[in-house]
């Protein structure tokens, strides 16, 4: 299979993140990445390439005019407020709520700092553009590569994606990867395409993006929101809108979960993208689903992830795989290697 890897994700290394009242080191570090590109290099998993450039209209295929031209200043404008700033990550830290205007753009950057984001956990660093627009370019890239004919291809990038949506980051998210790809195979000629999120977390961002879209089904196994983050989405009775009527299904899991319970969700996920007849498929890759994760609450062992693989081909698409979450960093590299391995053994 081919990987379109980021070879700038490293620009986007934030400090810190705030943690229950507190600032703590970022659970989401360079490192991830680079744990999965040396174990697709050690089992010589398929070629290895940089990404191809886009401008940034393609972006707003996905997202806002607006929120695209705030990423792409916000970290020049953090540091115009304040020279200190230059050593500092950039943190919302205001929001409107209910009630509050959106359509209004403050001219203050810490109003619209939280204009366009949802938490506190996803610092804004001086290379965090750089580092998102290139991990789009890979989304991207692989898109183009399965629209051309393979049947597989891997995007292999942080910062992640989906928990952004057209207009807001959040969640270490800032541009949405697995939504970009949607949309590539969409404008390239697919019918139906199918995203299947397979990260512990809601892909709210990703859920958000095609709630009223009938084109593209969005299908997610995740931690139950009444206790897992991003808490506000995700519930089973969100099934979409409008012309989406019956396009998103939410499969939330309790806290604890293990594999049999997991891989039997991931059949009926399936099953769905089944009767959607969908024509190409979107995986949003996270394996924070692991047991050692530090900050999710599944309990798959690294073997599970072969049969997630086998699982995934056997659905018989044209497939992109986007890289999200998955903390655990001395095993994310065996999870992610083992669930592309498993694809290649199946398809
Ligand atoms: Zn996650």
């Amino acid at each position: 299979m081919i990987t379109f890897y980021n070879d700038r994700h490293s620009l986007h290394q934030g400090r810190v993140e705030m943690f229950r009242g507190a600032l703590v080191p970022c659970f989401e570090v360079a490192a991830r990445a680079d744990r999965v590109l040396d174990e697709l290099r050690r089992r010589r998993l398929g070629a290895i390439e940089p990404a191809q450039v886009f401008d940034d209209v393609a972006l707003t295929r996905i997202h806002a005019p607006r929120y695209v031209e705030f990423l792409r200043g916000a970290w020049d404008e953090w540091v115009a407020l304040d020279p200190a700033n230059g050593q500092r990550d950039a943190l919302p830290s205001v929001w409107p709520v209910r009630g509050h205007r959106s359509d209004v753009l403050p001219e203050n950057f810490a109003a619209r700092m939280g204009l366009f984001s949802f938490d506190a956990g996803t610092p804004l660093t001086a290379g965090t553009w750089h580092a998102a627009r290139t991990g789009a370019w890979c989304a991207l890239s692989a898109a183009g590569r399965v629209l051309a004919g393979e049947r597989a291809a891997f995007a292999l990038t942080r910062p992640p994606g989906h928990h952004a949506g057209q207009d807001f980051f959040g969640g270490y998210c800032f541009l949405n990867n697995a939504a970009l790809a949607a949309q590539a195979l969409r404008d390239g000629g697919a019918g139906r395409v199918a995203v299947l999120d397979i990260d512990y977390h809601h892909g709210n961002g990703t859920q958000c993006i095609f709630y009223d879209r009938a084109d593209v089904l969005y299908a997610s196994l995740h931690g139950d929101p009444r206790s897992e983050y991003p808490f506000y989405l995700g519930h089973a009775d969100e099934t979409g809108a409008g012309a989406g009527r019956g396009c998103n299904l939410n499969l939330p899991l309790p806290r604890g979960t293990g594999f049999e319970t997991w891989f039997a969700a991931l059949g009926q996920a399936l099953r769905a993208i089944a009767g959607y007849r969908a024509e190409a498929l979107v995986v949003s890759l996270g394996v924070d689903t692991f047991a050692g994760d530090p900050i999710s609450g599944f309990r798959l062992q690294s073997d599970d992830y072969f049969q997630v693989g086998e699982a995934l081909a056997a659905a018989g698409l044209p497939s992109v795989f986007v890289f999200e979450g998955g903390y655990a960093v001395d095993a994310v590299g065996i999870n992610t290697a083992n669930v592309l391995e498993g694809f290649q053994r199946r398809a």
